[in-house]
């Protein structure tokens, strides 16, 4: 017959296939479901799979979305009549002794990456959720474990291995083709082609790992967080530091959270390391927990319990102006969060990783104080309630942002800048090369419009 259509093997799932429904969604981690019907799903677990998906997508005249970890929370991955190429199934994982790296296939989590590294004394600082994907966690520069320090996690990409969306073959890094090397390390959901290994430098572990936490009524909020601003920067190199208001009684006035996590060799080194912030914290606190041992495992059980799966979510963040008043903009956040939802508000301190020059990279977006809202609720007649608390918190906080993470944004909600003006420029420039015609889906607007185009870099305001 010669037709792909007819002749791909059956790890195609079309429509009428009684899996479909599950194909489409079921890898997909928020459940607020997209009302968007791909035309098949591809279940791909070899290159020459994402070869074959991208020429049957061509045959038919459509477009190629691609899944990694499933984690993106507007589900980029599922896109109106598309073929979806699902990545879950394709498996690679080799470690380099020698030069201390890894070949990871890109549905590889950071879980399974940190379990197996573990074994040889290493770490990748991957997402702080386990089970975010490194496919779109790395695209999108990837604010990983102690991100504020040891910098972006796509700064570790060495190299790539890609399918273009003419279904060739390649392999990019800092001398062979240079710009898609350039553009996977920072163009997100819009990167126009589709990966299937990331090379990626890994770090010695840390068998010393140590937390300090502390809450405190959100009476107390702006005391906390200006203290939380004014002492990151102070924390040695060893030290990630996040705030979080939150409700731990859904039915209670929230909280304010800091934590202090330190990664050392040795329990001296980590309690020297928070010393400073353990004699130092305002008074008042409700809770204290100083210098308790941890480790990833245990970190990542945290996340599992602060993002809980069969749940429905909305995320959104900003990048606070250098000097603006933090406590002040991101009061309604941490204090107002909708009642009876498990919602919360997250500042991420980023001085001294801001402060550097990116070069080299679509990444170009950064600032001291990154802050995002990751509203959590269970039930659909929710949806209206908790999706106008944060447009309306957002609308305040945007006008002090220099702009956002691709990673917790959803470009069919809110525009803004994700990049710097010429990075931009030169970002949709590349994916014009590589994909003239359209054929990755590339980043999903409202109406899923914006095609060869790409985003427009502007403030919404
Ligand atoms: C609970 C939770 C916690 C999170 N924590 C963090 C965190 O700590 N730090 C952080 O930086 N982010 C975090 N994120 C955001 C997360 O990194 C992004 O949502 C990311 O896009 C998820 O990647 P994925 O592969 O799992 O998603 P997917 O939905 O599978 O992929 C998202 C999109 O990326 C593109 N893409 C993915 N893989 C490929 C590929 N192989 N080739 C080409 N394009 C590809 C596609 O456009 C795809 O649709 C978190 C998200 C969740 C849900």
């Amino acid at each position: 017959m010669g037709s792909l259509e007819n002749d791909f093997p059956s790890s195609v799932i079309w429509k009428d296939d009684p899996k479909y429904e599950e194909a489409r969604v079921g890898r997909v981690f928020n459940h607020r479901r997209p009302d968007r019907y791909p035309r098949a799903v591809v279940e791909a677990t070899s290159v020459k799979d994402v070869v074959d998906a991208v020429l049957l997508a061509r045959e038919l005249n459509t477009r190629v979305s691609i899944r990694s970890g499933g984690h993106s929370w507007a589900a980029w991955s599922v896109r109106e009549d598309a073929v979806l190429i699902d990545l879950g199934n394709f498996k690679r994982l080799e470690y380099n002794e020698e030069k201390s790296t890894v070949i990871v296939s890109p549905s590889t989590t950071g879980r399974i990456l940190n379990t197996f590294l573990a074994t040889k004394g290493k770490l990748f600082a991957g997402g702080h959720c386990a089970d975010v994907g490194l496919g779109g966690f790395l695209l999108q520069g990837g604010m990983g474990w102690n991100c504020k320090n040891w910098g972006w996690a796509c700064e570790k990409i060495i190299a790539i291995e890609v399918v273009t969306a003419e279904g060739k073959v390649l392999t990019c890094n800092k001398e062979e083709n240079s710009c898609l090397y350039w553009a996977a390390r920072g163009a997100g959901p819009g990167f126009p082609g589709i990966i299937t290994a990331f090379h990626l430098e890994v770090r010695d572990s840390y068998t010393n790992m140590m937390s300090s936490t502390f809450m405190w009524p959100i009476s107390q909020f702006k005391e906390v967080m200006d203290w939380v601003v004014k002492i990151a920067p102070q924390c040695d190199e060893s030290v990630e530091v996040v705030s979080v208001g939150l409700r731990p009684d859904p039915t209670k006035e929230p909280v304010i959270l800091a934590g202090f996590l330190s990664f050392q060799n040795s329990e001296e080194a980590a309690r020297k390391s928070l010393a400073l912030v353990n004699d130092n914290h305002p008074p008042g606190a409700i809770m204290e927990a100083m210098c308790s041992p941890t480790s990833l495992a245990n970190e990542y059980r945290a996340q599992d319990l602060a993002n809980p799966n069969g749940h429905r979510y909305t995320s959104e963040n900003a990048y606070i102006e250098n000097d603006a008043n933090v406590s002040e903009i991101l009061e309604e956040a941490f204090t107002t969060m909708p009642e009876n939802t498990k919602t919360f508000a997250l500042y991420f301190a980023m001085n001294p990783c801001s402060r550097r020059e990116l070069n080299g990279m679509a990444l170009s977006m950064q600032s001291d104080h990154y802050f995002a809202l990751y509203t959590v609720w269970e039930d659909p007649k929710d949806d209206a309630r908790c999706q106008e608390w944060v447009k309306r918190v957002m609308s305040g906080v945007e006008k002090h942002s220099v702009g956002a993470y691709l990673g917790d944004s959803d470009f069919q909600i809110r525009r803004t800048k994700f990049w710097g003006d010429s990075q931009a420029r030169k970002l949709m420039h590349v994916r014009r090369d590589y994909d003239p015609e359209g054929i990755i889906c590339g980043y999903l607007d409202d109406g899923d419009k914006s095609g060869v185009a790409g985003l427009d870099n502007v403030f919404e305001f």
